[in-house]
């Protein structure tokens, strides 16, 4: 079966077809600038099948319907095309960023389950509208196709309440939902399942799984199953990002507003978008911030220390509430790549059992085990794959009987 992968931004739209008799891509893309009063009067498409690439800027697309029209047409064209009709694509896999406390797993999209994504903006306000608007597209022109739902919130679910409720009067938590979700839930399951497969560890095993790229994420998983993890309500909270500060004293938000004479919402924007490595050190872009370290700028070096000081922290924190740690696994863009982020990372993690192999370090290359013989804790890279976990689970979903 071929399936269709979604992921709908407020302004984008990334698609992956994935042939699932060996889970082969066959054709990605990105669809950028959706939407009457979003930056130029163009949008454009990224497109690439085979080992080609086409690239075109076209009449400005209205919404997302318009976005999913010229994916398909894109799919089924003669000159760019990789199927012959839209018939072949048997199911569709949508990235939702949050399932709120109602969903565990992925689900099969029916009328319920819209109206529990709906009922889930106020806790997702970007994300959520977004990709609804990617699974309507997908109904209207595709719909006799099941679509899956999967949540980037749902692998967290299964953290106890000690470690996903925060210490404020209840009525917060019962009222208003407020308490720890986690994000990257996608990445971190696809990880944990792999390290599952591959490490060889014993029942009972404890894995801290960071994944690093412009947004990161840790989580301490115990056979797998997630106990806790850096993000919180939103993305924001947790490690040195991109561009987020991950974690500040609340208060910070009150003080800057009085000082600056701003609302918390351009406060948090602030946090959001401007923050992290790009306030620090004026790039977002972790090859950027290297470059500049290796060239003596003093915010460059400040940056790096923190973002591997925050990071070596809530390593610490979660060996210690496992009571141990057996694997450290790297991943997403910096964790996979970024050699000398890794040995960051682990630098000063001796006392704990960690010990990196720089050979190993330096010529990993996909799945990779990093960390020397004489390592009690193991360390490894392990590429994550999102767009094939979501493709799996709605293989499976739409599949069932
Ligand atoms: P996103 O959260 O947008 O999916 P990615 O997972 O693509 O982000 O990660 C982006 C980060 O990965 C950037 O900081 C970038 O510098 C880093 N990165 C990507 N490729 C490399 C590479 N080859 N070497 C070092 N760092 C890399």
């Amino acid at each position: 079966m071929k399936i269709l992968v979604i992921n709908a931004g407020s302004s984008s739209l990334k698609y992956q077809l994935i042939d699932m008799t060996d889970e082969s891509v066959i054709a990605k893309g990105l669809v950028e600038r959706i939407g009457v009063g979003v930056g130029g009067d163009k949008s454009n498409l990224s497109h690439k099948y085979a080992d080609k690439k086409y690239e075109v800027e076209i009449e400005k697309l209205p919404d997302h319907n318009a976005a999913m029209e010229l994916v398909l047409q894109t799919l089924t064209g003669k000159e760019h095309g990789v199927i012959s009709d839209l018939s072949e694509i048997g199911a569709v896999g949508h990235r939702v960023l949050h399932g709120g406390e109602k969903f565990t797993a992925s689900c099969l999209i029916d009328d319920a389950v819209i109206a529990a994504i709906e009922e889930n903006i106020p806790l997702g306000p970007l994300h959520n509208p977004a990709n609804l608007m990617g699974i309507r597209a997908c109904q209207k022109v595709l719909p006799d196709v099941p679509q899956v739902a999967v949540f980037d919130t749902a692998f967290h679910q299964t953290m106890e309440p000690k470690a996903y409720r925060y210490a404020i009067p209840n009525e917060y938590y019962t009222d208003l939902h407020i308490r720890k979700y986690g994000f990257h839930g996608t990445s971190h399951r696809y990880i944990a399942a792999r390290s599952q497969e591959l490490l060889g560890l014993p029942k009972g095993n404890k894995v801290i799984i960071c994944h690093l790229g412009n947004g990161s994420s840790l989580s301490a998983c115990v056979d797998g199953k997630c106990t806790d993890t850096s993000m919180g309500l939103t993305p924001l909270d947790g490690l040195v990002m991109g561009t987020r500060s991950g974690t500040l004293d609340p208060a910070v938000v009150e003080f800057i507003c009085n000082r600056k004479g701003m609302t918390v919402s351009e406060c948090l924007n602030m946090l959001n978008k401007k923050s992290g490595l790009q306030a620090l050190a004026g790039s977002s872009d972790m090859r950027d911030v290297t470059a500049r370290y290796d060239a003596g700028d003093p915010d460059a070096k400040l940056a790096i220390e923190m973002w591997a000081y925050v990071l070596k922290k809530y390593i610490g924190s979660y060996a210690a509430a496992m009571g141990g740690v057996d694997a450290i696994i790297f991943t997403a863009g910096i964790g996979e790549n970024h050699v000398r982020a890794r040995k960051w990372a682990c630098e000063g993690l001796e006392f704990m059992g960690v010990k990196i192999d720089d050979a190993r370090n330096e010529a990993a290359h996909g799945e990779a085990k990093i960390s020397a013989d004489d390592s009690r804790v193991q360390v490894w890279v392990i590429p994550t794959n999102e767009e094939l976990a979501i493709a799996r689970d709605t293989l499976e979903i739409a599949t069932k009987k």
